[in-house]
């Protein structure tokens, strides 16, 4: 099959196109043919090394996928072949640990992350993933739309609603809201009856960011302090939540925005840089630091209801074919990206 192949970290040019032995299931997985997988900024941080743990070159990036199940080893758990799926983050877990049991699989100790270790990933034609990691697409929902559902959408579903536990009347900002988790945090805080106050860096996506659904826009020139415009337009009380998709560039800013007894959602992480903070900053004042991870699949499976719906618009910015890889990447890089992007090999 054709696939797009790391052997060593660096710039994108390091992605190349290369003929590899097709990927053959293990009892309980699926073979996937990929119609979609979706470019996420994990992507980019394990291309240029930023990103270690767990990573085994070489590898097939992609954890985003969405195409028709192929072929089936072992127990088909309700599947068949010609079925359309997407998946979650994950090509496997254990399926009966006390994570895997409590729907909260992306913390399964044998839980592997798609698309960190190996030849079997999503920028492929095709991957191997366990069924267990799987839901069917309602026929209303695209291949391009499933593709970004669980990383994209899925991850801040689960960061608004069951984490940040955001309620009606209440104010969200979200952080880095053109992104592709941003721009869907936009909709679903909306969902849950909040207003939403967005912060982008860029000019140029305040219109989509608006369209999004975002009551306000805050658009700040990188490395400067924000508090003060989210003071003013929340009558100096600061926000109820705050969903965080860039974190430590933003830290101090977002730390400075938040009302008493804020949850502060960290679901993002641009660079390699720590952060220093005093926690009397938060205990003070009774906020609370939280976290999303990775979607399960419920999660996913209520995301693709939600733009099954209408409830939820997917936004993508670009479809690009599988070999243009490294011109995605340079894309996402450079920050100009609405939403997400979509390869299709
Ligand atoms: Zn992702
Ligand atoms: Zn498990």
């Amino acid at each position: 099959m054709k696939a797009i192949v790391i052997r060593n970290t660096g710039e994108a040019n390091v992605l190349r196109l290369e003929t590899v032995a097709d990927p053959t299931p293990r009892a309980g997985e699926a073979v996937i043919a990929v119609e979609a997988c979706g470019v996420c900024f994990h992507d980019v941080v394990v291309r240029n090394g930023t990103f270690k743990a767990g990573i085994e070159r070489p590898l097939i990036p992609g954890h985003e996928v969405a195409g028709r199940i192929v072929a089936l080893s072992g127990d088909p758990q309700g599947f068949a072949v010609g079925d359309r799926v997407a998946t979650t983050q994950r090509s496997h877990i254990c399926g009966h640990c006390g994570w895997c049991r409590s729907a909260r699989e992306p913390l399964c100790d044998d839980a592997q992350f798609m698309g960190d270790r190996g030849l079997n990933g999503g920028y492929a034609e095709f991957v191997c993933v366990g069924t267990n990691n799987l839901v069917k697409i309602p026929n209303q929902v695209s291949a391009d739309q499933a593709s970004i559902a669980a990383c994209a959408i899925g991850t801040v579903l689960q960061a608004v609603r069951d984490i940040g536990n955001v309620k009606p009347a209440e104010t969200v900002l979200v952080t880095g809201a053109g992104g592709g988790l941003g721009i869907h945090a936009i909709q679903l805080s909306r969902l849950c009856g909040a207003r939403v106050i967005a912060q982008t860096t860029s000019q140029a996506k305040v219109e989509r960011i608006r369209q999004a659904g975002a009551h306000d826009v805050v658009v700040t020139s990188r490395g400067t302090d924000f508090s003060t415009d989210l003071r003013q337009l929340t009558d100096g009380r600061g926000v109820d939540c705050a969903i965080d998709t860039v974190g430590t560039p933003l830290f101090v800013s977002t730390r400075k925005s938040l009302a008493k007894a804020a949850r502060w959602v960290l679901v993002g992480q641009l660079t390699g840089e720590f952060v220093p903070f005093n926690p009397a900053q938060l205990f003070l004042r009774n906020i609370s630091m939280l976290s999303a991870t990775s979607t399960t699949r419920q999660g996913l499976a209520d995301t693709l209801a939600l733009i099954a719906q209408g409830a939820v618009l997917p936004v993508i910015d670009t479809v690009m074919p599988l070999s243009e890889a490294s011109a995605a990447h340079r894309l996402l890089e450079a920050g100009s990206i609405s939403g997400r992007i979509v390869l299709r090999p």
